[in-house]
């Protein structure tokens, strides 16, 4: 911190609250700075001389809030699933996946392809052991 032996003009308090009660809104030194013109390590000071920690405020972690099933809204027990155990399990998993085509035509046209050609060479396959 730099010591000035000049002693300060009594505007540059003002500006100094006015620094204060912008980097509160922003709570970011570097945008504060810009605005008034200065260094976000000036920024900084001002902030720590009124009081104010200028340390990151951390956003509190998504894992800490209590997990809610997608689909049903009950509670999860593991940290990591997005599904409660009913919904977890790989038919409910493929039943999603399967709303998820659904729901977009190009999707689900492309799949009723695939489901009626698959279909057609089981048939065929049928009909090739029958004639043996
Ligand atoms: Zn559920």
């Amino acid at each position: 911190m730099t010591n000035r032996s000049s002693p300060v003009p009594p505007n540059r308090k003002a500006d100094g609250d006015q620094v204060v009660q912008r980097y509160q809104e922003l709570r970011n030194l570097q945008c504060t700075g810009d605005e008034f013109g200065m260094s976000r390590e000036r920024v900084r000071q001002i902030v720590n001389r009124a009081g104010i920690s200028s340390a990151r405020v951390l956003k509190p972690k998504p894992e800490k809030l209590e997990r809610l099933c997608k689909q049903c809204g009950a509670p999860v027990n593991s940290g990591y699933a997005l599904y409660c155990e009913t919904h977890r399990t790989p038919q409910q998993k493929y039943w999603r996946q399967f709303q998820r085509v659904k729901a977009d035509p190009e999707r689900y046209a492309h799949w009723l392809e695939i489901r009626r050609v698959s279909a057609k060479r089981c048939r065929e396959r049928k009909q090739e052991r029958g004639s043996r």
